[in-house]
C-alpha cells in the first residue's frame, strides 16, 4: 500500500489473493457503448462485471461496497500515449511508478511508446515490458517501433512483436523521414490490423527549435518550430494512408491545419484517427511566460487560434482520443535554460481533471464524449475489448468525483517525475477510485 499526503492510496495487485465481490452503489453510470447514462449499481464478481441494474442485486449481500453516490462510474480509462521510461531511464519513471500514476489518474490501461533504451523493436523487448507490468496498478500495452532502433532505415519485425502483444507501431519522438520506408511500414501493418501511430514532425523544419515559431518566440528570442513542420508530415501520412489503404493514428495534434486535414481525410474515408493532449486544449505559446521549461513539449504549445481549432476538433469528433503524452523527466533536465531543457511533461495525474475542468464544465464535451475519447475509442483503435461496462466484460472501472475542487501539487504525484505544465492549477473533478480486473487498486479519501 502506498499513500500520498492528499489522502490517496494505491493498493497492491496480488494475484494470489481471491478476487473480491464488489458492489459499486448508486453512481451515475455512463457507458456510451451500451447507451447507458443512469443512476445504477454495478456488481463485480470474479474480475468481471456481472450486473448493471437499478435495484441492488440480492445475491450481493455481504459484498464489499463502494458508495458512488454523487459520483460518475465509467469504463476504465485508457491513455494510449505514455512514456514509461523503462527500460533505460528508471530514474525518470518505471513501469511500476508510471502505472501507479495511471491508476491515480483514473486509468486502468496505458499504451507505452517504444522510445526507451533499448528501443522496443523486437519480440523480446515487448515481452520484457509485459512481464514487468505484471502485478502493476494498470494494464500496459506496449507499442512496437516501426523501424529498428527507430532510426527510420529498416523495418522492425511487426509480426513477432504483434504476436508478443504489440497493438500498434510507432517511432514516436521522430517521424519516419523516408517516405519509401513509411510506405512499406503501412503496407506491412495491414497484415496485423495494427495502426501506425504517427509522430508528425519534419526534423529539418523543426531543427533546433524549442517552442512554437511566432511572435512569442521572437519576443523571447527562442528559435521556433513552425506549424508547417507538423503539418507537412501530417499531410504526407494522410496521403500515404489513403494510397496504401492502411490505418494510421495521428499523435498529439496541435495545429489548426492538422485538424482541418484530418477532418477532410475522414470525410474522404481515409482510415485515420487522431489524438490530442490536455496541454493543447488548455495552454498556448504565450503561457511559456518567462521561459517556463514545464511548458516545453513537442509539438510545442501553439497559438490561441490553434487551441480553438483543437477544441473544435474534439467537439465535432475529428479528434477521437485524448491522451496525455506523459513524458517524465528528472529535474536536472528541466531546471536548466529553456534551450537546454528536455521536451515533454507528465500528464497521467492531471489529464482527467483538465478534461473535466476545461471541456466538460464548459459544455464543450458531454460526459459520454469523454468516455469515448478516454476509454472506448483508444480500445477500439488498438483492437482491445475494453471501454465498456457490458455484463461479462472485464471489470476495469473508474469512479469519478465531479465536484472535487483541487489544486495541482506535483509533490503528491505517484509518478517519479514532477514536470507538470499544470502546477498550481485549480481543477474541478478527479478520479475517486480505480478498479482493475475486479480489484480496487486506487482510492482517494476525503
Ligand atoms: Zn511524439
Amino acid at each position: 500500500m502506498i499513500s500520498n499526503n492528499a489522502g490517496a492510496t494505491i493498493y497492491p495487485v496480488d494475484a494470489s489473493q481471491p478476487l473480491p465481490r464488489l458492489l459499486v452503489k448508486h453512481g451515475r453510470v455512463i457507458d456510451p457503448a451500451n447507451g447507458v447514462d443512469d443512476i445504477l449499481n454495478v456488481a463485480i464478481e470474479n474480475g468481471a462485471i456481472v450486473g448493471v441494474s437499478r435495484s441492488e442485486p440480492a445475491a450481493f449481500e455481504g459484498a464489499q461496497t463502494i458508495d458512488a453516490e454523487g459520483a460518475w462510474v465509467v469504463p476504465g480509462l485508457m491513455d494510449m500515449h505514455v512514456h514509461l521510461r523503462e527500460p533505460g531511464r528508471e530514474d525518470k519513471e518505471t513501469i511500476a511508478t508510471g502505472t501507479r500514476a495511471a491508476a491515480a489518474g483514473g486509468f486502468t490501461a496505458v499504451a507505452c511508446m517504444p522510445n526507451t533504451n533499448p528501443v522496443l523493436d523486437e519480440e523480446s523487448k515487448i515481452r520484457y515490458v509485459l512481464q514487468r507490468a505484471e502485478g502493476c496498478a494498470s494494464r500496459v500495452f506496449p507499442i512496437g517501433a516501426i523501424t529498428k532502433n527507430s532510426e527510420g532505415d529498416e523495418l522492425a519485425p511487426f509480426g513477432e512483436m504483434a504476436a508478443a502483444g504489440a497493438r500498434a507501431f510507432s517511432d514516436d519522438g521522430v517521424s519516419v523521414a523516408k517516405s519509401n520506408i513509411m510506405r512499406n511500414a503501412l503496407n506491412y501493418s495491414k497484415a496485423f490490423d495494427a495502426p501506425i501511430i504517427c509522430h508528425c514532425e519534419d526534423k529539418v523544419l523543426s531543427y533546433r527549435g524549442h517552442m512554437n515559431e511566432g511572435v512569442v518566440s521572437t519576443r523571447l528570442g527562442i528559435r521556433g518550430i513552425p506549424i508547417i513542420a507538423e503539418e507537412i508530415v501530417t499531410a504526407r501520412d494522410i496521403l500515404m494512408a489513403e494510397y496504401t489503404g492502411a490505418r494510421i493514428h495521428i499523435a498529439h495534434v496541435s495545429t489548426a491545419g492538422c485538424v482541418r486535414m484530418i477532418r477532410d481525410a475522414k470525410k474522404r474515408g481515409v482510415r485515420v484517427t487522431a489524438e490530442t493532449c490536455p496541454h493543447y486544449f488548455t495552454l498556448i505559446d504565450a503561457d511559456v511566460g518567462m521561459y517556463d521549461t514545464n511548458k516545453k513539449m513537442n509539438p510545442p504549445l501553439r497559438t490561441d487560434s490553434d487551441r480553438s481549432a483543437v477544441i473544435e476538433g474534439l467537439a465535432d469528433g475529428t479528434i477521437d482520443v485524448i491522451a496525455s503524452d506523459h513524458a517524465p523527466h528528472v529535474s536536472e533536465e528541466k531546471d536548466v535554460e529553456f534551450d537546454a531543457a528536455a521536451f515533454g511533461v507528465v500528464g497521467l495525474e492531471t489529464s482527467l481533471a483538465a478534461v473535466l475542468t476545461c471541456l466538460v464544465n464548459k459544455d464543450i464535451l458531454m460526459l459520454a464524449d469523454v468516455v469515448e475519447k478516454m476509454s472506448l475509442n483508444p480500445n477500439r483503435i488498438l483492437s482491445l475489448p475494453g471501454g465498456t461496462l457490458s455484463v461479462g466484460a472485464v471489470a476495469d472501472v473508474t469512479i469519478i468525483d465531479p465536484a472535487a475542487s483541487w489544486k495541482v501539487d506535483s509533490r503528491n504525484f505517484f509518478s517519479k517525475s514532477r514536470n507538470t505544465a499544470f502546477e498550481g492549477f485549480q481543477f474541478k473533478g478527479l478520479a475517486r477510485a480505480t478498479i482493475l480486473g475486479g480489484r480496487l487498486v486506487f482510492e482517494r479519501k476525503g
